[in-house]
């Protein structure tokens, strides 16, 4: 594959992401996939994907998860909802995680990803070891299908990523960087993060955001790519640093009005083109 292929952030019927027919007129090369709702988890639905993939000639490169009850509202809903770390769901979403690596076999993408949620930095904390855990079953459940497991970042510092990673112990296990979660959660500069979480980056948002007032208490805003605080040039010198030459996936998380989406995504892949021109 080319250094620096353009793609968006897309789904079928969950989940925030750019609709079908602005993939097609945006005609970008790669996207990343929301997994679909349950119920389209199913052979038939991933071959009709992958057909309509091969039509666009696009190429699906990760497959992200997401679950019920899962909310975005405010730090502390996030905390309480998101990913594995609660407990109270966690066995029937390691369950599900493992349905949507089979999902994104079916369609020969190598790629898993989630926001796994709230990891404590307190490596003592006792829920800690237990996420350790889910990680690695859910890692060598991906292993066996030779996929890889990326966690979106945001909402740890980077040390405290690069600790969890060295404590889970699996080659497969990888990094999703979102340089506007970093922001937006409050985490930490993004571009030294980038550089400092460099070798396990396999895949990359391009989104942008604004600082909260009161950073990792409340919100800051996500805003579109290149007028935020993430330094877009920045950000893609930076990769270029770290040799990273996946996929630039863009994130947008407006609802699925297709004119916006057009328009907002549109202006984006020009942005990045712009700067891969001049810097890949
Ligand atoms: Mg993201």
């Amino acid at each position: 594959m080319e250094k620096w292929p353009i793609g968006v952030f897309a789904s079928v019927d969950a989940g925030l992401g750019v609709r079908w027919e602005v993939i097609r007129d945006l005609k970008v090369p790669t996207i990343q996939l929301h997994a679909p709702h349950v119920e389209s988890r199913i052979p038939a639905k991933a071959s009709e994907l992958r057909r309509q993939l091969e039509s666009m000639d696009v190429t699906l490169t990760a497959v992200f998860g997401g679950f019920e009850g899962e909310s975005y509202a405010d730090i502390p809903t996030v905390e309480r909802t998101i990913g594995l770390v609660p407990k109270a769901t966690r066995a029937e979403r390691l369950e599900e995680m493992k349905q949507i690596a089979d999902f994104a076999h079916a369609l020969s993408c190598d790629t898993v990803a989630l926001h796994l949620g709230f990891v404590p930095e307190d490596a003592s904390d006792p829920k800690y070891g237990e996420i350790v855990d889910v990680t690695r079953e859910l890692c060598d459940y991906c292993g066996d299908r030779d996929q890889f497991l990326h966690l979106e970042t945001g909402q740890e510092t980077a040390e405290g990523l690069l600790q969890f990673i060295s404590k889970v112990e699996r080659n497969n296990l990888k990094v999703n960087f979102d340089p506007a979660n970093m922001i937006l959660y409050g985490t930490g500069e993004p571009i030294p993060a980038l550089k400092a979480v460099g070798k396990h980056v396999r895949s990359v948002h391009c989104k942008d955001a604004t600082w909260s007032d009161q950073p990792g208490k409340t919100w800051g805003a996500e805003v579109p790519l290149g007028q935020g605080a993430v330094d877009i040039r920045k950000y893609l010198q930076t990769l270029d640093e770290i040799g990273y030459r996946g996929p630039l996936t863009i994130e947008r998380e407006i609802p699925q009005d297709p004119e916006r989406q057009l328009q907002e995504i549109g202006a984006a892949v020009e942005l990045l083109r712009n700067l891969k021109a001049e810097l890949a």
